[in-house]
């Protein structure tokens, strides 16, 4: 990671130093009044970044956890996505986030108890259960080893028994996931592509053998 990026008013939240402190001092950091300075300008091209994205870091504001799209889920009745991190570490060429998005640099909200707060109210605002999908902006295991965010959801979860994590990957790091226990509301959901297909268009993603 070439350069990082750090909102100013989370330069010193913790898990914003626990990062830098897993990166080391080989990046250079800049800091920034908001994210979307970075990531948002028109005119960035979005391949040639792909090469080296850079990791934004900041807060999350607003609405934290969204309403899917009509259509969009598993089976159950009440479903919402919330998402700790957008873009990817994988290049497929058919997603969706290729088109979606002005930058391919990661930008990783670190603000998870806030994310955590609006879970906990949304399910809590039901009786039935409530499914969150957590891979809607990105995928949610691949980058374990700086974001923590199964290290972190997952106890969580365990705590809020009607609501239902779906958590997205085509990841194969999943020491993270078996250092867990297992518990009922979470659905690890891997998608797979035939490897002659995957080489084509899946670039860095784990292969079938
Ligand atoms: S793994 Fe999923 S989120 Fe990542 S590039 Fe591929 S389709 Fe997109």
């Amino acid at each position: 990671m070439k350069t990082i990026y750090i909102e100013s008013n989370i330069r010193q939240h913790p898990r914003t130093l626990q990062l830098l402190e897993r990166i080391g001092s080989r990046s250079e950091v800049i800091e920034c009044d908001h994210y979307s300075e970075v990531f948002n300008p028109k005119g960035q091209n979005f391949r040639i970044q792909k090469q080296e994205p850079a990791l934004i870091i900041a807060e999350k504001k607003g609405d934290l956890v969204l309403k899917t799209p009509e259509g969009f889920g598993i089976g159950g009745e009440q479903n919402y996505y919330f998402s700790h991190m957008l873009n990817c570490l994988y290049d497929c060429r058919y997603c969706f986030l290729q088109g979606m998005y002005q930058s391919a640099n990661y930008v990783l909200f670190v603000n998870y108890e806030d994310f955590k707060d609006a879970i906990a109210k949304t399910a809590k605002a039901h009786k039935q259960p409530v499914y969150f999908f957590s891979g809607y902006d990105c995928d949610s295991l691949a980058y374990e080893p700086m974001t923590q965010f199964v290290h972190e959801f997952i106890p969580f979860f365990a705590n809020h028994e009607n609501a239902i994590l779906e958590l997205r990957t085509k990841s194969t790091n999943i020491k993270p996931l078996l250092a867990h226990d297992v518990i009922p509301n979470c659905i690890i959901a891997f998608s797979f592509t035939p490897k002659n297909i995957s080489i084509q268009v899946e670039h860095k993603v784990p292969k079938l053998a």
